[in-house]
């Protein structure tokens, strides 16, 4: 088959045409004031969409994970203290970057399925005044859990700390509130191919005033990655380097688009999408992995799958007779749970394909699931709170 169903892995997301042909344009050259004109409403748009009151925007060509070691390399030195809660694979890889990076890690061992903990956080911070600075994954990718960022903050203001802040945003930015300023973030972390619906290949970053401080002194090495020739070259309007320039095309044509739906009207579209996945997930008998409601994350839900039942054979399935992508469980639930990616370029319509596929393979599997189980608990929510032209037209 030559045609291509909507993807529902959490990222890389679904990418909407006009964001496609916003990235296809001619060679230009990144010395020219035609390049200043397209990088400066790509990065307004990113201090926009990250509610970003000061401080500086960063675009590597890189993902994510080039977004954590830009993070701590630019603001760290060997031998220095950070502090992370581990509760999944996304959490695991960035403590694993530190770790090579010759960081001391104090890590908080948190089960899988829980959140950042802030009551463990506050205490480690009284107990520990050298650490330099506390890393949360605010939408933990592995397990579906969402943690409280404001939370973080309040801990380390009740502890008086003056740690930096450092979150990787990467599944939640520009599909899940984000407020940057209002939480004393110091430095976010976001990649161009989840929230910002775009191919991969740009690192996004929010750097705060104090982390731009901390450069000065920081000894981690680091070069591709340097903030310092960053913002050099970004004061003359160019770039160290060759940008990825028509993926910042891109990045500024998809912040229109996320705009003109209204940045508020997004997170309430995730919301109501994943709403209606969680709704299925219960008609089905099954429940998300996240240990309680509040931890629900609104771009991804990992659904924990029946005992003797396999995910990762579901996601298989889906791809192989189906054509269509979910997530596989990783590490430690990998085979307990198959993940449904709800963020991006998504209407309820197309989350409804992704449910009405993954109940038939869930039934072609002989799990103890009748059709239209889920699919009907997501119809009725949906029909009940879809708005009038929920997505604005293009
Ligand atoms: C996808 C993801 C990453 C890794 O990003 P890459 O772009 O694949 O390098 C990091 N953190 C979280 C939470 C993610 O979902």
């Amino acid at each position: 088959m030559s045609f291509q169903n909507p993807v529902f892995i959490p990222g890389p997301t679904n990418i909407p045409e006009s964001v496609r042909k916003a990235c296809d344009m001619p060679t230009l050259d990144h010395r020219s004031p035609a390049f200043a004109r397209l990088f400066k409403p790509a990065v307004s748009g990113v201090r926009r969409v990250l509610k970003m009151d000061q401080g500086e925007v960063i675009l590597i060509p890189s993902t994510g994970t080039g977004g954590w070691e830009a993070a701590v390399t630019n603001t760290l030195s060997p031998g220095d203290t950070v502090l992370a809660a581990r509760f999944g694979m996304f959490s695991h890889r960035w403590i694993d970057l530190c770790q090579r990076h010759g960081l001391n890690v104090q890590i908080i061992e948190t089960p899988w399925g829980q959140g950042a903990p802030l009551a463990q956080i506050e205490a480690a911070l009284r107990a520990a005044p050298s650490i330099k600075a506390v890393l949360a994954t605010h939408n933990e990718t592995a397990t579906g859990v969402k943690s409280d960022i404001a939370g973080i903050r309040r801990a380390m203001d009740a502890a008086g700390h003056g740690a930096m802040l450092f979150v990787d945003g990467v599944s939640s930015i520009a599909s899940m509130p984000f407020d940057f300023a209002g939480w004393g973030v110091d430095i976010a972390v976001a990649g161009s191919q989840k929230g910002f619906m775009l191919p991969a290949g740009l690192a996004i970053l929010g750097v705060s005033p104090k982390a731009i401080a901390a450069m000065g002194t920081a000894t981690l090495p680091r070069t591709f990655f340097d903030f310092r020739d960053m913002l050099t070259s970004y004061a003359r309007g160019g770039y160290p380097y060759t940008p990825a320039v028509g993926l910042i095309a891109g990045l500024a044509h998809s912040i229109d688009l996320l705009e003109g739906e209204g940045l508020e009207n997004v997170y309430a579209r995730h919301h109501r999408l994943a709403e209606g996945v969680r709704r299925a997930v219960q008609g089905w008998g099954m429940t998300p992995y996240a240990a309680s409601a509040d931890l629900y994350s609104d771009t991804v839900t990992a659904v924990k799958v029946p005992a003797g039942c396999d995910g990762t054979a579901l996601v298989q399935l889906a791809a192989s007779k189906y054509g269509m992508a979910f997530g596989v469980g990783l590490g430690e639930v990998a085979g307990k749970v198959f993940r449904i990616g709800h963020l991006g370029m998504l209407t309820e319509a197309m989350v409804l394909s992704g449910l009405c596929v993954a109940e038939m393979c869930m039934a072609d599997l002989g799990w103890p699931v009748e059709l239209g189980s889920g699919i009907a608990a997501a119809q009725e929510y949906y029909r009940g709170t879809v708005p009038a032209l929920a997505m604005a037209a293009e």
